[in-house]
């Protein structure tokens, strides 16, 4: 599956992280170029910004989509170097043209503004990896690109309403571990690289006084933020 996420906020959209498959997704869902405006990378490995090379292609050159509208990319310190390093491989006209720019953002602090909103940018070990946090009509969110189990990461979802973790360097109990001790109502597991028994989970969950629920991820899942920190999952299809 992407690790990826798209948020809407109002009329702010945004998708963090850009990993294989995300482009494609998109597209699926309707989205046009001109309708994402800001990506936010939570570090630089591969299989969480590898798809924005065909994105970027498609948005400079395609005839049937072509993005007018500017593009801004945020992420750590680097951000800069990292991507002209990688775009300088197709030479500069490959991946971009006239009709709209890319926009890099290096987040030199632990929060982000998109279109006067502000979002949190939790620096999280493994080094140089955030996490992205945020609030929508009473209800706290945090998303976790990769992470390995360590205390910084059960502060950051210590009692938020819903959780988009990167499961995939996880085992089984520090998953549980994870959703024990920060209390987090809805945890959705995320960047799978294995199987999960979503019901075991919850069962051995349970068993250790955990009052929340534990989501197996798939592709196109959705939740609605809904209120007062009652996310409510809308529909869990894989198309
Ligand atoms: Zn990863």
């Amino acid at each position: 599956m992407a690790s990826s996420v798209l948020v809407e906020l109002g009329n702010t959209r945004l998708v963090y992280d850009f990993g294989r498959g995300i482009a494609h997704r998109l597209v699926g869902l309707g989205l046009r170029q001109d309708d994402i405006e800001h990506i936010v990378l939570s570090h630089f490995h591969p299989d969480h910004l590898s798809d924005l090379i065909p994105y970027l292609h498609a948005a400079a050159w395609s005839q049937i989509d072509p993005r007018s509208k500017d593009l801004h990319i945020y992420g750590p310190v680097g951000l800069e170097v990292q991507l002209m390093r990688l775009l300088s491989l197709f030479g500069p006209s490959t991946l971009s043209r006239e009709h709209f720019e890319v926009h890099l953002h290096e987040i030199h602090t632990d929060q982000l503004v998109i279109d006067d909103r502000v979002l949190g940018f939790v620096d999280l070990p493994p080094a140089d990896n955030h996490g992205l946090t945020f609030a929508a009509g009473g209800t706290t969110v945090v998303l976790t690109g990769d992470s390995s189990f360590h205390e910084q990461e059960v502060a950051c979802l210590q009692g938020v309403d819903l959780a988009v973790i990167d499961a995939g360097h996880l085992d089984d109990d520090e998953i549980l571990e994870l959703a024990v001790h920060s209390r987090a109502a809805l945890i959705v597991c995320s960047h799978l690289y294995r199987e999960l028994d979503e019901a075991e989970l919850n069962a051995m969950a349970s068993a250790r006084d955990y009052e929340g629920r534990l989501i197996v991820g798939q592709d196109l899942m959705v939740f609605d933020l809904g209120s007062q920190g009652r996310p409510v999952q809308r529909r869990p299809a894989v198309r």
